[in-house]
């Protein structure tokens, strides 16, 4: 992702704070966004939400990000509460890219608490249902592509930039092995 945006993230939203730090152990802290710009504004509106749902509740923000990255071409942001850590966030159906989340929590919450965590686990499933139809790259409206030589979601001119580039390195490996070749064939003639 953009640094610009990257930081103007974390000035708004200081729960999305990055240390970056050697020692540290959560990957969102440390290493920070794994996905494109074109999530940009998407991710931003997920914060947003977020923090508009603890001002209702009327709580401190105890929302920790444990990793936002792209994966089968689609948002995941994994996360946890300060007392309740990610564990195990998703289970993904490797065959049609399905996936199996669970929402964190802790058993002593109350019926309140319980209600906003749930709350908050709508916001970011709506966030990551969103990226299904958002040009990871620039943002316009998308779907997954399947045949590029990494799954993606991309809009029509994004995935045609991307074919050409696919096909003008294709066409560059091929005259290198033919150039390699005829080095070959000379030598042999030599
Ligand atoms: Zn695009």
């Amino acid at each position: 992702m953009n640094k610009e945006w990257k930081l103007k993230l974390q000035m708004e939203f200081p729960f999305m704070k990055q240390n970056n730090v050697k020692e540290e152990h959560n990957i969102y802290r440390r290493w920070g966004f794994e996905c494109s710009s074109g999530w940009y504004e998407l991710l931003r509106n997920c914060c947003q939400q977020i923090t508009d749902r603890y001002a209702e509740a009327g709580v401190p923000i105890d929302f920790v990000p444990a990793q936002i990255k792209e994966k089968f071409g689609t948002l995941r942001f994994y996360y946890g509460y300060e007392d309740a850590p990610c564990g195990i966030a998703a289970i993904d159906n490797l065959w049609d890219g399905t996936s199996i989340r669970f929402e964190p929590g802790n058993e002593c919450d109350d019926e309140e608490k319980k209600k906003l965590r749930h709350d908050i686990a709508g916001i970011v499933r709506v966030a990551e249902e969103r990226s299904k139809h958002t040009c990871e790259i620039c943002s316009k409206q998308g779907i997954i592509r399947t045949d590029l030589s990494w799954i993606k979601t991309l809009c029509d001119s994004c995935y045609d930039a991307r074919k050409i580039a696919i096909e003008e390195k294709k066409k560059e490996r091929a005259e290198k092995a033919k150039e390699i070749y005829e080095e070959i064939q000379e030598k042999k003639n030599e």
